[in-house]
């Protein structure tokens, strides 16, 4: 049986997100080019200023006619006009005409619908084809055939994209067809990224004895880059006091919109992170009910958001996804939802401390899980094997094989 842990003076995963929520708040907007705003998070609401499709136009290449010209017998009818797609049509259509039209060309004024042109006696479609005299058609044509209508999609002052959301290709094309070349959209928020421990070298350091390489802050870079903020290396602190102050000097001078720092929170007789920002600013909480990772600090360094995730890298990894990932999605606009969850099938017996846990495991296609090995924090080849955290939930010490539990896909 794992050690059990007594939850004084812990709080909970969820009132450590909710402390941290509340103290986060989305930074500011800008009006931006549409060519550069995939994936920025949209600030206000998006209205249409006119349909989509802003004119009745034709879905085939074919001829454009009065439906009530044309009869389930034989119609030969006047071509009087040749209309490409970009043409502005002239005049419009009297009964017995009818107009050569491409797809994507307006529709003429008087036209209601289109026959293709492998349905008429013109089956030409080849470039440089000059419209016939006329066209024959053998069959009737019902009103619309084949006509895109004008606001058919989109109608004028429709709210076509709510804020806040974070922008997909398929929007910035509803937005170019909208002409809208600048978006408003949130800043990108700025994140102070620093690692601290005597023991960490660069990662093209060599390693001599009891020296490893600063891991952590390449995995949180990426996280933070994937959340879609900004990661602003600040390198490794040393386990001293002054230079723990100094990294985090360095980025309150930078005014960083958030600081997340790994490694020095637990009780250890060098970890200085906890003190120096109570020195200059304060702690909010610095242990959950979680593992891994229960030393977690957070509070405010000379203002600004501050969170202290703990050293190991798994430990660091998962409290990055359960604490500032939806940090940094209020920090960006957006309004944190509850990580989708999954349930999934246990193929063997699970235990945990009785702390909220989140067990490294693969999930197979039928939603079987099985853990990747030894859970331990510094392991992280077990978490680069799992495909989903299980989340086994506070108060819980084992469950059995073929149990449901519930886990993020990751
Ligand atoms: P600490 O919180 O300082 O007690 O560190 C806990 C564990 O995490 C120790 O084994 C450290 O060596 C390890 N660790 C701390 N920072 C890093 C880092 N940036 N990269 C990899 N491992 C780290
Ligand atoms: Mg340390």
């Amino acid at each position: 049986m794992p050690p059990t842990f007594q939850p004084m003076n812990l709080i909970s995963v969820l009132e450590a997100q909710e402390r941290i929520l509340q103290k986060v708040h989305a930074v500011g907007q800008t009006k931006f080019p549409l060519e550069h705003a995939a994936r920025r998070v949209l600030a206000e609401d998006i209205r249409a200023a006119a349909d989509l499709p802003s004119f009745d136009n034709s879905s085939m290449d074919g001829f454009a006619l009065r439906s009530q010209d044309t009869s389930a017998s034989r119609v030969t009818l006047r071509v009087v006009a040749d209309l490409a797609a970009g043409a502005a049509p002239k005049g419009s259509l009297a009964a017995g005409e009818a107009a050569r039209i491409t797809t994507g060309a307006p529709l003429p004024p008087g036209a209601d619908a289109v026959i293709p042109v492998e349905e008429t006696d013109f089956n030409e479609r080849g470039a440089g084809i000059p419209a016939p005299k006329t066209v024959t058609i053998t069959r009737k044509a019902d009103a619309g055939e084949n006509v895109r209508p004008r606001g058919t999609d989109v109608r004028a002052g429709q709210v076509v994209l709510a804020a806040p959301h974070r922008l997909r290709a398929q929007d910035l094309g509803l937005l170019a067809m909208l002409g809208i070349a600048n978006v408003p959209v949130y800043n990108i928020p700025r994140v102070a990224l620093l690692s601290s421990g005597d023991e960490l070298v660069p990662v093209d350091a060599p390693l001599t004895e009891g020296k490893i390489h600063d891991s952590n802050s390449y995995a949180l870079a990426a996280q933070i880059e994937e959340a879609g903020a900004q990661a602003v290396r600040l390198g490794v602190a040393r386990d001293e006091r002054a230079a723990v102050e100094s990294l985090l000097d360095r980025a309150a001078d930078m005014a960083v919109d958030m600081i997340v720092t790994s490694a020095g929170v637990s009780v250890g007789a060098f970890d200085f992170v906890k003190e120096v920002v109570e020195a200059k600013g304060s702690l909010n909480f610095w242990r959950v009910n979680m593992r891994p990772g229960k030393p977690l600090a957070f509070g405010e360094y000379r203002g600004i958001p501050f969170v202290g995730l703990p050293g190991n890298p798994v430990s660091a990894f998962v409290t990055f996804e359960v604490f500032v990932r939806p940090a940094l999605e209020k920090l960006s606009g957006l309004a944190p939802r509850p990580r989708r969850r999954t349930t999934v099938r246990l193929a063997e017996a699970v235990e945990s401390d009785g702390r909220e846990s989140y067990l490294r495991a693969i999930v197979d296609e039928q939603g079987v899980a099985r853990l990747t090995g030894h859970q331990g924090s510094g392991n992280l080849f077990s978490l680069v094997q799992a495909n989903a955290l299980l989340i086994i939930p506070a108060g819980v010490k084992s469950r059995p094989a073929s149990s449901d539990v519930e886990a993020w896909l990751i």
